[in-house]
């Protein structure tokens, strides 16, 4: 093991790169990331970087955003199969069709989407900021979010703007953390503390003591006075909070929450997509440049908040 880190901190140096990871990575690549966050965090990161070489530890849609902030750079992610099958739910030209059916419409488009979603949205979010952005939006068009319907009616529900929301979901949160898991989990730990994510189903948000994104949780832990919490997420983040917080306990929803993309990233493709600069993320200019105006449209915002 020792000897794998030394060859990558020996690449890391001549290639001049940064490796940025999403909680959700293995615990192997945790350890060896220069920053481990959510997407929001991801996103700004990558637009402060000086490297000239981004190792993205995540999947397909980050790395993107990575390299669609960054045109200069070159952004590799070290497995180009690691996809999101919540982005995989719409395309462009199912957006333009979802487009046509509403008066001027205003498109929130969550991260997890395509640069070509993207370059036919108006505004992304992600689960940290997607209250902030609805209410930031003004003018009299209707509001469309896509493409998590989970995510979409929570932030209805607690933003109270009416949108048009697509029926995407993320199959980690929405199949495997279930409300009769919560139930059982709860009657083990009565005294903790639940967390979970806004891609749960609402059933599980509506057991939930806080919803929040996973940077928020990382956040929250650290500062909150209880000792034991459930967690309604993807289970990567179990490393990184048990790591951060060696005085707490954590437990989770359910043992299935782990979201087999996010765990194709290895060490070993690391250094391999390292060494090679292989597995290079493209993105054409004119879907690039169009792209990028959403995306910095949400950072901007977030700024401002
Ligand atoms: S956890 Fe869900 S939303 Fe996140 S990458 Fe996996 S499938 Fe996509």
């Amino acid at each position: 093991m020792n000897e794998i880190i030394e060859e990558l901190n020996r690449l890391k140096k001549e290639k001049n790169a940064v490796i940025l990871a999403h909680v959700y990575q293995l615990p192997e690549i945790h350890d060896i990331a220069d920053f481990v966050g959510d997407s929001l965090d991801l996103s700004r990161k990558a637009v402060q970087i000086e490297a000239d070489v981004i190792v993205f530890c995540g999947v397909y849609f980050m790395a993107e955003i990575a390299s669609i902030l960054n045109p200069e750079k070159k952004v590799l992610i070290p497995d180009m199969d690691a996809d999101c099958p919540m982005a995989d739910m719409i395309t462009a030209e199912k957006l333009k069709e979802f487009k046509s059916r509403y008066r001027n419409p205003v498109v929130v488009a969550y991260v997890n989407t395509s640069a070509a979603v993207k370059a036919e949205s108006d505004i992304c979010c992600t689960s940290s900021n997607a209250i902030n952005v609805v209410r930031s939006i003004e003018g009299a068009g209707d509001i469309i979010f896509v493409p998590d319907r989970n995510l979409g009616s929570y932030v209805q529900r607690v933003s109270g703007v009416e949108m048009g929301v697509w029926s995407g979901f993320c199959p980690t949160h929405n199949n495997f953390i279930l409300p009769e898991y919560i139930l059982e989990i709860k009657k083990e730990h009565p005294c903790a503390e639940v967390l979970v994510h806004p891609e749960c189903r609402p059933q599980v948000i509506s057991l939930a003591d806080r919803v929040m994104s996973t940077g928020a949780m990382c956040k929250h832990v650290k500062k909150s006075a209880a000792k034991d919490f459930i967690i309604g997420t993807e289970n990567g983040i179990l490393y990184k909070l048990k790591k951060d917080n060696p005085g707490k306990n954590f437990y989770p929803v359910s043992n299935l929450a782990i979201c087999p993309n996010m765990k194709k990233i290895t060490l070993a493709k690391v250094v391999d997509a390292l060494a090679n600069m292989k597995s290079l993320i493209s993105v054409a200019e004119d879907i690039r440049e169009r792209a990028s105006h959403p995306i910095l449209k949400m950072l901007k915002i977030n700024m401002q908040n």
